[in-house]
């Protein structure tokens, strides 16, 4: 018998060498892997979605014929080890891994490893279009994207439909007033094996936090495809409007919530898409919210896990701007009077979701702007997000978020003040700050901050024609000095877990 390996986040039939898995010839191991479950301090709904799924998949597979060693190990080398001690297989085989420290484990294991197909491009792939560029942009790997896939393209397989590749003008409105338009998404009722789960997570020590599980987040495939389905036709049509909007009316807006069950295998990226172009060809869906979704899953999405195998291992200690302050105390708990952090920070520890622009512009911009170290950033918000993994963490926390790269990945950095955050969301009217005042006790943080980064930062930033003006700015302000006087006792307030 042959046996194949497969890890959490690969949870899914027609995955690598499971698609072509024969319960004859082949059985299927899981480890459950206790240093990994406690090599962080994980959001307790994370660290649920990833063993009840892992559970259900087992049971799946059982009942598909499969003989399953479902093991818990106290690593998940020991748990090879032990298996190959208990079942002497004949050979033991694995789809590649999703991370760079998989890849060196099953190298020493001496894992035999087969292509996956969990994304729509290969990081081998990513590399061919990638070589001989001097800049990696998105959008022009999107477009290259959209033509090989052939996802909204004319007959002609070079014409995008409609004629326009980009829609991003059309998907920028802040949130609307009056009733909000979202139905929010199937709730699961826990069962027995749920139970099982956090009794187990229990035992493991008291190192998780976050609300427990309530059911926002399916732990199968049969339930990821319903939210999927309830995407599709409730939130898909509104797609595109309001993807940047931020409002403390709604957690999710029309954002498909899909990210962890595509991260863990229980959705493929590509019947995904098919769906979403299928709604759009039937006509329920316009073109700006169709290709707004696709854009983020066959753009952003694969073009983060490339971007990760190209500048790995060496991206993980990127630090450009010399960033060394400790993770602030409002990121574990501290509270805070910042309307919008705070709500953030709420949807962290109640879903342990925040949609794209909360985690971009308000708690990475608080980072970035504070300066806080890349690494920690990156492993709180690992520990911290329903969808949480190293491949995806990286470019966006390191690179999108804290700049950490210099501009490799995006050409400026994505700092600002209250004024844009006012105008993106509702939070600003009822806080205790005030987003247009940058000195004083009444001062937005943000706005204060925003101005001292470009100081601080102004003979790098000066040079760059995206950011030039703005630093300008900053130069020509008349209190500058009274500014980073305020942002000095703003970060020693935010330092203590005071402000
Ligand atoms: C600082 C920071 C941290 C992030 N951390 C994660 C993370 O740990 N895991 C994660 O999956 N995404 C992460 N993202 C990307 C993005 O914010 C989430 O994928 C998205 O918010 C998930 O919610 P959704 O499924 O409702 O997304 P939607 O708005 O519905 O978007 C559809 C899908 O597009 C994909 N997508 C969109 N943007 C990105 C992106 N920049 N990178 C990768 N995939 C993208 C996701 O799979 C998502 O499900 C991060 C972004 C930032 C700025
Ligand atoms: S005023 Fe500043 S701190 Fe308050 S909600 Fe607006 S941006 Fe956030």
């Amino acid at each position: 018998m042959r046996t194949i390996w497969v890890f959490g986040d690969q949870l899914n039939r027609d995955i690598g060498a499971l698609a072509t898995a024969d319960p004859r010839h082949d059985r299927v191991l899981l480890v459950e892997s206790t240093a990994k479950l406690t090599s962080k301090r994980w959001h307790v709904q994370r660290a649920h979605l990833v063993m009840a799924s892992m559970r259900r998949f087992a049971a799946e597979l059982e009942q598909a014929g499969f003989e399953v060693d479902h093991r818990r190990s106290d690593s998940l080398e020991t748990g090879h080890r032990d298996h190959i001690a208990q079942f002497r297989p004949d050979e033991v085989v694995a789809t590649e891994p999703a991370s760079w420290d998989g890849h060196r484990l099953l190298e020493r294991c001496g894992v035999e490893v087969t292509r996956s197909n969990q994304f729509l491009c290969h990081y081998d792939e990513f590399a061919e279009w990638a070589d001989g560029r001097r800049t990696l942009k998105m959008e022009d790997f999107y477009r290259w994207q959209r033509t090989r896939l052939g996802y909204l393209m004319e007959p002609d397989g070079i014409t995008p439909v409609t004629g326009h590749w980009n829609y991003d003008h059309e998907n920028r409105e802040p949130p609307p007033r009056g009733e909000t338009p979202w139905t929010s998404p199937p709730v699961s009722r826990l069962d027995t094996l749920d139970r099982q789960v956090l009794a187990d997570l229990a035992e493991l020590g008291d190192s998780s936090w976050g609300a427990p599980p309530d059911g926002t987040w399916a732990t199968s495939r049969r339930a990821a495809l319903a939210r999927l389905r309830h995407f599709v036709e409730h939130s898909l049509p509104i797609f595109g409007p309001h993807e940047d909007a931020m409002t403390e009316r709604s957690w999710h807006l029309a954002h498909s919530v899909l990210s962890p069950y595509l991260n863990i295998g229980l959705l493929l990226p590509g019947e995904v898409c098919d769906a979403v172009q299928d709604a759009y060809e039937a006509g329920n869906v316009p073109i700006a919210s169709a290709e707004g979704f696709i854009r983020q899953v066959i753009g952003w999405r694969e073009y983060v896990w490339g971007v990760y195998w190209r500048w790995m291992p060496e991206y993980r200690s990127a630090n450009e701007l010399q960033a060394t302050r400790p993770l602030l105390p409002v990121f574990t708990g501290s509270g805070t009077e910042m309307r919008c952090v705070s709500a953030c920070l709420d949807g962290v520890h109640d879903r342990a979701y925040n949609h794209h622009i909360q985690r971009l512009m308000v708690l990475g911009n608080l980072a970035l702007l504070t300066g806080v170290d890349p690494w920690e950033m990156t492993e709180w918000m690992w520990s911290s997000f329903i969808d949480g993994a190293e491949w995806v963490m990286l470019p966006n926390v390191i690179g999108m978020s804290l700049h950490a790269d210099g501009g490799r990945m995006a050409t400026k950095p994505y700092a600002a003040g209250g004024n844009y955050i006012d105008t993106m969301s509702d939070h600003c009217r009822d806080c205790r700050f005030d987003r247009k005042q940058r000195t004083g006790d009444d001062a937005c943080p943000f706005t204060t901050l925003y101005w001292d980064f470009l100081a601080r930062h102004h003979d790098r930033f000066v040079k760059n024609p995206r950011m030039a003006r703005q630093v300008r700015a900053a130069e020509r302000l008349g209190d500058l000095e009274a500014v980073r006087e305020r942002a000095a006792e703003v970060l020693e307030r935010l330092d203590r877990g005071d402000l």
